[in-house]
């Protein structure tokens, strides 16, 4: 496994690779890696002869007082998970070699990302746009893969590579969990022994939604209410929203005649954690 820093030499060796005829599969991360992002992996593995892993912690889709300071960073340890796999480029630029200090231009999928995570986090999906728009360019993937768990970076990505042309498949792969339900998440780590108990809610809450669904709810609100009736059972926990939306459009007041996502952000202490599921008719 090689570590790239330079993009120019990931470029270099992403163009040589697509001379050579290679399929070319990229997973995104902001590393301190689990088992939800070997998922992805193993993913990219099936579909390339050259995966590469991306280690890049943001910082255009952090907002001012979010974690990007003290986000998790171990790129040893990353490195060691990512030989299992087998991965076979670690690309892990520097912020100063993505991002020149007089750097003015940006990528906006604009509609899918105003409601939900969009409205709490001003101008973080205009970085992660941005930012995934720069791997594309750099590691010239045809594959890149992308997990559920989020779900509307999920839906801002697919939009901006349809809008703006770009020659990428993104494949999603679907929410990794704990053995308990929890969804996996780097941020969990931040994460005390009770409100790591106090957590699992969130999963709770959405399987109160999917019953209700199940059993026949009248309309989206009902679904909704189910599951935030659950979570304020949880005083610890401060609930950001809990949404029902269009899966495909992210749009509110979604038909239940089509799939609907549902969606919760909550903090658990400090911790901002996210889940979703998506309910088909
Ligand atoms: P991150 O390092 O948190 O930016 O995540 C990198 C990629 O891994 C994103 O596409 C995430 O959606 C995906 N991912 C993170 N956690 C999970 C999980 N529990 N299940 C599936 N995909 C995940």
């Amino acid at each position: 496994m090689e570590i790239v820093t330079s993009p120019d030499e990931m470029t270099r060796r992403a163009e040589g690779a697509r001379k050579n005829g290679e399929r070319i599969a990229l997973v995104p991360t902001m590393g301190y890696l689990h088992d939800g992002h070997l998922t992805l992996m193993r993913e990219g593995r099936r579909r390339s002869s050259l995966l590469v892993a991306s280690i890049f912690v943001n910082p255009t889709q952090f907002g001012p007082g979010e974690d990007f300071a003290r986000y998790p960073r171990d790129v040893e340890r990353d490195c060691a998970m990512l030989e299992t796999v087998p991965v076979d480029i670690v690309f892990a630029p520097e912020p100063a070699s993505m991002y020149s200090p007089d750097s003015q231009s940006w990528v906006e999928a604009t509609e899918v990302t105003r409601g939900l995570c969009g409205r709490h986090r001003p101008g973080h999906f205009r970085g992660v746009t941005t930012v995934v728009a720069k791997l594309f360019n750099i590691v010239k993937p045809h594959f890149a893969v992308f997990g559920e768990k989020d779900f509307q970076q999920l839906r801002a990505i697919q939009r901006m590579v349809l809008d703006l042309n770009f020659d990428v498949e993104i494949v999603p792969v679907p929410i990794v969990r704990e053995k308990d339900g929890l969804a996996m998440s780097s941020r969990n780590l931040y994460l005390t022994p009770a409100e790591r108990e106090d957590a699992l809610v969130l999963s709770l809450a959405l399987r109160a939604a999917r019953e209700k669904h199940r059993t026949g709810a009248c309309c989206a609100e009902e679904i909704v209410f189910a599951a935030m009736r659950v979570l304020k059972r949880m005083k610890s926990v401060t609930v950001e929203y809990v949404e029902a939306v269009d899966a495909e459009t992210l749009a509110s007041d979604p038909s239940l005649e089509r799939p609907i996502l549902i969606a919760i952000a909550a903090r658990i202490g400090k911790t901002r954690l996210i889940d979703n599921t998506v309910l088909q008719p």
